[in-house]
């Protein structure tokens, strides 16, 4: 039998909820892979411990003001520790096979970007990157002739639906939601919802942010952008079904009536598994469905009303250049000001439509490069700071 290649990995955002699941699947493993970089930014102990156990070459902390903690935690293993956002950009360039692009925000774009350069396969749970950035990365990853894989359940769920297929014959795609912490919440009490609240979610454990924007379905927004980017198709062809229950991730609808749904477990080890082993479809230690004992499966149309972000999500589609750069910072800018307790729920979905429809139109269409989408994200954030001070005199 042919020993099995050593394949050259490195995680970004490896202290996260994605990163951790990363790592689980990887450790389970730990001589098929060569663990170069880990990244994080402030659980410096979870980073070193990690990087020592992975035995990485490199742990960086995105923040510049801890280096010496990771240091120490790190003396005595050989590991290079280093901080900062140039150190996340000299460890992203380090050669490698295949990257977990898993920061969470728009941080993750420059990092991910400097992965398809060396021409990595760069598995995508970063759906920030392609929202802000959508046409620079795939063109980035054409140019190096590197491979973007989905990661989000939803995405790898409609590319594990295509495979074999024609794209000329898909008629829709529909991504599902669970419909988030207050699906069945009265509408009147949205405003009065708590940062606790809203970091719950009743099916999928997952960083607090996302988990956030679970609830104000946001996260859902970001990733119809997300499935018109990465799959090419008009936003006319992309629906959400609210799907309360997480089993099924998605559904291709194809031009011969036929859909395709791709069913399992709301256990982010799945996507994370198939893009680490794609093409390949390899034994993961998730749950196995006993649909018999589920009984049933339930859907509803989404309510524009309690989620007005899938309606902006659909005006940026539409406008196209840096509106989604300009929607993602300002999305970003409006959570922050959630959990700070500066704004009340609802008011986030404000504050972005707000900035979506204040911005100067130069910003949103200037060219696709990295300096414009930054240009964008950074305008983008002080108009939501602003708007945000507005709203709370
Ligand atoms: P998380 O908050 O649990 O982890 C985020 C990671 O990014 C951590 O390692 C953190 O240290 C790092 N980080 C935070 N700010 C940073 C910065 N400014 N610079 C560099 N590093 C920084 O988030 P998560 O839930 O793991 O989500 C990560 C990404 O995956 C997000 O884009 C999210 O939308 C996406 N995603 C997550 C899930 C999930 O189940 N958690 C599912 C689908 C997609
Ligand atoms: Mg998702």
């Amino acid at each position: 039998m042919a020993r099995p290649v050593t394949r050259r990995v490195s995680i970004f955002g490896a202290t996260g909820s994605i990163g951790q699941n990363t790592i689980d699947l990887i450790a389970r493993d730990a001589e098929a892979y060569d663990v170069v970089a880990l990244t994080g930014a402030s659980n410096i102990e979870q980073l070193a411990a990690d990087a020592i156990r992975l035995n990485a070459d490199i742990a960086v902390t995105a923040n510049e003001g801890r280096l010496e903690e990771l240091r120490a935690a790190l003396a005595g293993s050989g590991i290079e520790a280093a901080a900062g956002q140039g150190a996340l950009i000299e460890a992203a360039q380090r050669p490698v096979d295949w990257v977990m692009s898993a920061i969470v925000g728009a941080a993750g774009l420059q990092p991910g970007i400097c992965a398809l350069e060396q021409g990595a396969t760069l598995a995508l749970a970063n759906k920030e990157s392609l929202v802000c950035a959508g046409e620079l990365i795939l063109r980035t990853a054409k140019q190096n002739g590197a491979r973007l894989l989905p990661v989000d359940s939803e995405h790898s769920a409609v590319f594990q639906a295509l495979v074999g297929e024609d794209m000329n014959a898909v008629e829709r795609i529909i991504i599902t939601a669970s419909g988030g912490a207050f699906r069945d919440w009265p509408l009147d009490d949205l405003a009065n919802a708590t940062l606790d609240q809203a970091s719950s979610h009743p099916n999928w454990d997952m960083g607090q942010r996302i988990t956030i924007d679970s609830a104000s379905m946001f996260n859902k927004a970001l990733e119809l952008i997300e499935t018109r980017e990465y799959f090419g198709v008009s936003p006319a062809q992309i629906e959400v079904l609210v799907h309360p229950e997480s089993m099924i991730h998605a559904m291709v609808g194809f031009r011969d009536g036929a859909l395709m749904a791709h069913v399992g477990p709301p256990d982010m080890r799945h996507a994370i598994g198939y893009a680490l082993h794609w093409p390949d479809r390899r034994a993961l230690p998730v749950e196995r469905l006993d649909l018999a004992a589920i009984g049933a499966l339930t859907f509803r149309p989404p309510d524009e009303k309690r989620w007005p972000a899938l309606r902006l999500a659909r005006e940026v589609m539409e406008r196209r250049g840096l509106a989604g750069a300009v929607f993602n910072a300002a999305k970003e800018t409006a959570l922050d000001g959630f959990i700070a307790g500066h704004l009340r729920f609802p008011q986030m979905a404000e504050v972005v439509d707000q900035v979506l429809n204040s911005l100067d139109p130069s910003h949103i269409d200037a060219q696709m490069t990295l300096d414009n989408v930054m240009n964008a994200d950074h305008m983008a954030r002080q108009a939501a700071t602003r708007a945000i001070e507005q709203t709370t005199g």
